[in-house]
């Protein structure tokens, strides 16, 4: 419905306009933005459970208009997705996650990661893995030290698409994250097939672990799915310390949330680095 509309003069009239015309407009002032190098990348530490050592960082965008205000990711990214814009930002993403990446190592972090979200019109693009050993190369890190995060749901979509892009990122040496666990419907054989290193749990079942048992149930069988697989299991959004107990009771690998750390700019981090560094 919404191509019909598109270009003519019923398009802002519609039932849907007013919702329209902000999206376009939103989407415009995105691009600008980009073009203006108004957007840019936090990072949010991810430690180790049981001793609370940084491990690694999530590059996450943010974009700060003309005015001063910030508009939310989950606002924007899906508007970049459904344009295309979001192949450019996320090359944007990657470059300066890995340029930031340079440095922590050559501050003596030797074996701290950082992770990139990928979106699936990312993923999917013919140009993707040349796009990323392109930027290795020119930020001179190996893939060892980068993940790329994938959502549950892309994972399952076009399965032989995945599995073939899937075995390309593996020759850089990166690793790969499902994120958001436990929202999308895997099948086992499917999600052992993937042979990731990481899964992510979602931010909602550690929210409701603490006060429902369908909550911590479900953060329960990522947890045992993720041994059992052989991988690492990750939860993200952990704000409190009840969380994190609860979480390492459950058998949780690693963890991510405010707890730990907001994510913060380049320079925190760095500092954050240097303080938590033994
Ligand atoms: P996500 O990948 O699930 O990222 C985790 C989100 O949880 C981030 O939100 C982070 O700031 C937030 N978070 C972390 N710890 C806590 C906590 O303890 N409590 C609460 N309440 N929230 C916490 P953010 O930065 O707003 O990003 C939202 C989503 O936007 C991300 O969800 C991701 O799907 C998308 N996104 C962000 N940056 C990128 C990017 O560079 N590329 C792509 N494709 N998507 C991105
Ligand atoms: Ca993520
Ligand atoms: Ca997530
Ligand atoms: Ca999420």
């Amino acid at each position: 419905a919404k191509q019909q509309h598109r270009g003519s003069s019923q398009y802002f009239s519609s039932a849907m306009g007013v919702d329209a015309r902000e999206r376009f407009k939103l989407l415009k002032g995105l691009r600008a933005s980009f073009e203006e190098k108004r957007l840019f990348v936090v990072y949010q530490p991810q430690v180790d459970l049981p001793t609370g050592r940084p491990i690694a960082a999530e590059a996450l965008l943010r974009w700060r208009t003309a005015e001063g205000q910030f508009v939310p990711p989950d606002q924007f990214i899906p508007l970049a997705e459904q344009s295309g814009l979001i192949v450019s930002i996320g090359e944007f993403v990657l470059r300066s996650s890995l340029h930031q990446l340079r440095r922590l190592l050559d501050q003596g972090h030797s074996d701290f990661r950082i992770a990139v979200n990928i979106s699936m019109a990312q993923f999917r693009h013919p140009e993707f893995i040349t796009t990323l050993c392109s930027a290795l190369a020119d930020a001179g890190v190996s893939g060892n030290s980068l993940e790329l995060e994938i959502t549950e749901s892309m994972a399952m979509e076009d399965i032989d698409m995945v599995l073939r892009v899937l075995a390309e990122i593996r020759n850089t040496g990166a690793t790969v994250a499902i994120d958001d666990f436990g929202t999308g419907f895997s099948s086992l054989s499917q999600l052992r097939q993937l042979q990731v290193e990481r899964l992510k749990i979602d931010r909602a079942f550690v929210r409701e672990a603490q006060n429902s048992s369908a909550g911590s149930t479900i953060a329960q069988m990522v947890v045992n799915l993720g041994c059992g697989l052989g991988m690492r299991v990750i939860a993200e959004g952990i704000e409190t310390e009840e969380q994190r107990q609860q979480l390492l009771a459950l058998g949780c690998h690693e963890g991510q949330g405010y707890l730990f750390a907001r994510p913060m700019p380049a320079e925190d981090l760095e500092r954050w680095l240097m303080e938590k560094r033994p």
